[in-house]
């Protein structure tokens, strides 16, 4: 038994050594991504339901490794939030997010622009400056940038996190609660945030069309409207997802139906050049 108990552990022992080294592999391929500028963003836009036209896009980072090809956001950024790499990425994406916002405003077209927030970059205690500077780098009126954030994140820290969030909103900067639904805090929660918007999250979306789904996500709209709150629905795939979320008198959407994210060029291609 001592012989099997011992077998035992060096297996764990291997499993762990695999783990941690396909780590240590992804995150030394992570920062080298960063020297070489292997990342892309893509837009996906944003539709007013009330004015009927585009009036946002979401920055959603893409990674093309030269040999792996595209690897999903969903595969490196929880790496890059442990590592801290998150930090130089996030202010990357920010970054070329605003410029090509800023270009898009001098070309004429009235967009906004969403970017998404981690856990990681929120507790960075320059994050506020790093915001301010990219914003005015970037000639772009604060009024329209909106950081996403996630539920999740904003009850780590609670007294840092309203502090920081209230000086960017204080700044003129838009905050959107993202996958919301998703986590564990009450609507009530939603009013301590110094939040413009929330997002309900696509597993909402998928199943509008049940009843019961259909009626939390007008509950979650009325109290969020009830609070001065903007709505959002994401993850929009189909006509009949659409039909219905235009007649719960939600602001916003995005999805696939719309659109998928693209790159710059494709947004103004198929995107904005389209006059509706
Ligand atoms: P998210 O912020 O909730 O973004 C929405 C995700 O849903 C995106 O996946 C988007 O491409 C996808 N999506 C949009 N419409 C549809 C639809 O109609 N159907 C389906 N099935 N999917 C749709 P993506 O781009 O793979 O990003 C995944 C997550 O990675 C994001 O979730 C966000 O949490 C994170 N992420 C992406 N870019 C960044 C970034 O620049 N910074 C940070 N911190 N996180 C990012
Ligand atoms: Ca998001
Ligand atoms: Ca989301
Ligand atoms: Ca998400």
């Amino acid at each position: 038994a001592k012989e099997k108990g011992k077998n035992n552990y060096q297996f764990f022992n291997r499993e762990m050594n695999e783990e941690i080294l396909k780590k240590l592999v992804l995150e030394n391929q992570l920062r080298k991504a960063i020297e070489e500028q292997q990342f892309q963003i893509y837009y996906q836009p944003l539709l007013d339901l009330r004015t009927n036209r585009i009036v946002s896009t979401e920055a959603l980072i893409r990674w093309e490794h030269p040999e792996k090809g595209f690897i999903s956001p969903a595969d490196f950024i929880p790496l890059a939030e442990e590592t801290g790499l998150i930090l130089p990425i996030g202010e990357w994406v920010l970054n070329e997010a605003c410029k090509q916002t800023s270009m898009w405003r001098d070309q004429g077209f009235d967009l906004s622009i969403s970017v998404n927030l981690s856990n990681r970059q929120l507790m960075n205690e320059n994050i506020v400056e790093t915001i301010k500077t990219a914003l005015r780098h970037h000639q772009l009126d604060p009024k329209h940038l909106i950081l996403e954030i996630t539920e999740s994140m904003a009850i780590i820290n609670l007294a840092d996190t309203l502090h920081k969030l209230k000086q960017l909103r204080d700044f003129g900067v838009h905050i959107a609660l993202d996958d919301f639904g998703t986590g564990y805090s009450s609507l009530s929660y939603l009013s301590m945030l110094p939040i413009t918007s929330v997002k309900i999250d696509k597993s909402f979306i998928d199943d509008i069309n049940n009843r019961m789904k259909k009626e939390i996500v007008k509950s979650i709209t009325n109290i969020a409207h009830s609070i001065g709150l903007k709505v959002v629905a994401e993850g929009v795939e189909d006509e009949q997802q659409f039909t219905t979320i235009r007649s719960l008198g939600l602001e916003r959407v995005q999805g696939y139906y719309l659109s998928p994210p693209l790159p710059a060029d494709e947004v103004e291609e198929k995107v904005l050049a389209v006059k509706v």
